[in-house]
């Protein structure tokens, strides 16, 4: 009996080898942090936390995201994201409501975490996305922006990460277009750490402010845009974009390095728009 129950364990460990048979590899100082570290469902997702993956052509690049680890295997899925936007094809309904926010100010900590510079937010942000209320985790930052509209990559994309519940999520992204300097970059492109690190502010921010006023929206059914690309994410790209100014998005960029997933097939998926009067 022993001796069975010693080789039922010896599987599970083997088994366990298998699956993250990359992470080997690992230089476990980049997921920390992360967009996805809220979405710790199980232990088997902590393992996979130590695979080294990269924005950039190669062996850890997107192409080869779903073969790095069996947990990474939602990658290679039929609902991904990002995607482009095609404003010939948006599928006409009038089934969403208008999102009502519900956001505070809040004290920001800044995360480079080597894949992108994200603001940790505290306190009760909420936004009910057509009926359903979702609280404000962070935001973070692309460049170029990962969803194309009408093909067309803008400089920069900021997600605002929004949890329901484990398997629900939801993601307001907001395009930024080249023109007057952006306050909110302004205050805190100065700080933001160019390698890995964090900065923590004492002062609060506004987070409507962020936003743009006018939210009209795209609204598909996706997911995350980085490993393990999982696909609970209800996406919101805001049709209206952010401001700054040529310097503030060149720095930025700079900083960001090209951290942006190319479009992903969208296999059929419905996308919808709600137009704010
Ligand atoms: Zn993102």
């Amino acid at each position: 009996m022993k001796l069975k129950f010693n080789l039922i364990a010896l599987t599970l460990v083997l088994i366990f080898f298998v699956s993250c048979s990359n992470s080997n590899k690992n230089d476990n100082k980049g997921t920390k942090n992360d967009e996805t570290e809220q979405l710790k469902h199980n232990d088997s997702k902590k393992d996979s936390k130590n695979v080294h993956w990269s924005h950039h052509k190669g062996e850890d690049g997107p192409e080869n995201w779903k073969n790095l680890c069996d947990d990474f295997a939602d990658c290679g899925g039929n609902s991904q994201s990002p995607i482009n936007i095609d404003n010939n094809s948006i599928f006409k309904v009038n089934d969403l409501v208008t999102a009502v926010f519900n956001y505070g100010k809040s004290k920001v900590n800044i995360i480079n975490n080597g894949h992108t510079v994200q603001f940790n937010i505290d306190g009760e942000n909420n936004v009910n996305l057509n009926g359903k209320n979702y609280k404000l985790l962070q935001f973070h930052y692309h460049a170029l922006s990962e969803h194309t509209i009408d093909g067309k990559h803008f400089p920069i994309e900021v997600h605002f990460v929004h949890k329901h519940s484990d398997t629900d999520y939801a993601v307001i992204g907001v395009m930024y277009v080249e023109g007057k300097e952006n306050k909110l970059l302004k205050k805190y492109l100065d700080k933001i750490p160019t390698s890995k690190g964090d900065f923590k502010s004492n002062d609060t921010i506004d987070i409507l402010e962020i936003l743009p006023d006018n939210k009209s929206y795209y609204y598909y059914n996706g997911s995350l845009t980085t490993p393990p690309c999982t696909e609970i994410v209800n996406w919101y790209i805001l049709k209206n974009p952010l401001e700054a100014s040529k310097e503030q998005i060149e720095k930025f960029s700079e900083i960001l390095h090209n951290n942006y997933r190319p479009v992903q097939p969208i296999n059929g998926r419905k996308v919808k728009q709600y137009l704010e009067k």
